[in-house]
């Protein structure tokens, strides 16, 4: 023992192709949001079925796009998870919105739809539903519940590139999008990357409009436009913008990501099948990751939950110290100090429990998710006795010391 190298959480796959295509962007003398970005929204969109695709900085940007462009303003409320990356609530507040929290359903780790009746109000103007770690959330029950108040659904999406749903008994990408709009990340934690970056989808012409002028400081005429153009042009700023741009350099990098997207996604898949057998047959009492049957995972990441009474930390140390990096399991805003001082946390007229500090009843799931889950490493080019390694690794680790 000991010989062995570490075992990462994640390793983005990055190859000469992204080499040559970043070093073709940069010797074009076109560095900036030019002719890439535009060649890999035509790709995106393809390859999730979607009619517009919109590239920004990151999803976070997108996010923020998105609610903006169904009508969040100062004063709404957006019914979401807490049990997600920090980005998605604060995307709310970029608004001057107030993020209203469900609970999640503890084997998809999902928003949970029966619950949603009851937070949405007065004054919710959007529902923001995340596919977390990948996994598509419940859209065949959020939709009809959204319609039936008239509002739109933002997906977060930013794990979620090459997932697929049924919906209405047809198979689909995650992205067509399903609800309004649909917003993915670059980031090198996801499937693909371009270092860092976003996409937003929508089959909404109006929207992708608003994104394209939102996202470059909402000014009349682009670089691109002017650089081209015969006679010179002034530029009007319409409204408040943002620089929320992706550059051709990283653009040029995603293009040759896209092709990659069905292998990765494939053998993402297979390493998901492996763990899920091996587990399930050596680890008593460990909760695996429900895959429903109306949904296709690209694994982003592969959650499990400890069995009752290991604690989280001490596992994940006893892995660390075998050379098995694992992460707990996704994080809720509404514990985090940007938040839990905010009186609408958990207050009156947010649908909120009015509990105390002590935890949250309302958002238990998505508390116990936190506390007893851990992410194990899944990554493309990951072998076998990676996946006996980590797995003996978990089984030592439950054990009572
Ligand atoms: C990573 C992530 C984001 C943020 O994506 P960035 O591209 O880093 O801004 C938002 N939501 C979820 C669910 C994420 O996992």
């Amino acid at each position: 023992m000991g010989a062995d190298p570490p075992i990462p959480i994640a390793r983005p796959l990055l190859g000469d192709g992204e080499v040559a295509a970043a070093a073709a962007a940069i010797r074009s003398g076109w560095v900036s949001q030019g002719p890439k970005v535009a060649e890999f929204e035509a790709r995106f969109a393809a390859a999730v079925g979607a009619p517009h695709a919109c590239a920004v900085s990151s999803c976070t940007a997108a996010l923020h796009l998105a609610l903006r462009a169904v009508g969040v303003v100062p004063g709404d409320e957006v019914v979401t998870v807490s049990h997600s990356f920090i980005a998605t609530a604060n995307a709310v507040r970029y608004c001057g919105a107030t993020p209203v929290f469900v609970d999640v359903e503890p084997g998809t780790f999902n928003m949970d739809p029966d619950t949603l009746e009851a937070a949405i109000g007065e004054r919710t103007r959007a529902i923001l539903c995340v596919h977390q770690m990948g996994m598509p959330c419940d859209l065949n029950r959020i939709l009809p519940i959204a319609r039936a108040h008239g509002l739109p659904v933002v997906e977060d999406a930013a794990c979620a590139i090459g997932s697929e749903i049924q919906v209405d008994g047809v198979w689909g990408k995650i992205g067509q999008p399903h609800g309004d709009i649909a917003c993915f990340s670059f980031h090198p934690r996801k499937v693909l990357t371009t270092g860092d970056g976003g996409m937003l989808t929508t089959a909404n012409p109006e929207y992708d409009a608003r994104f394209r002028l939102g996202r470059q400081h909402a000014m009349s005429v682009s670089d691109q436009q002017r650089h081209g153009a015969g006679e010179v042009i002034f530029e009007a700023y319409t409204e408040l913008g943002f620089n929320y741009r992706m550059t051709d350099i990283q653009a040029a990098i995603g293009c040759v990501q896209l092709e990659r997207l069905e292998t990765i996604v494939a053998e993402r898949r297979a390493l998901a099948e492996r763990y899920l057998d091996a587990l399930a047959s050596s680890i008593p009492e460990l909760g695996l990751p429900l895959e429903p049957e109306w949904a296709r995972s690209n694994w982003q990441s592969f959650c499990v939950r400890l069995p009752g009474g290991r604690p989280q930390k001490e596992v994940m140390q006893r892995m660390l110290d075998d050379g098995v990096a694992t992460r707990r399991g996704i994080m809720c805003a509404h514990r985090e100090p940007a938040y839990e001082s905010e009186p609408w946390t958990c207050g009156p007229g947010t649908g909120g429990c009015g509990c105390g500090s002590g935890g949250c009843e309302r958002l238990l799931n998505s508390e116990t998710a936190q506390d007893r889950c851990i992410v194990l490493p899944l990554y493309p080019g990951m072998t076998d006795a990676e996946v006996r390694r980590v797995v003996e690794s978990l089984y030592q680790s439950c054990l009572p010391v």
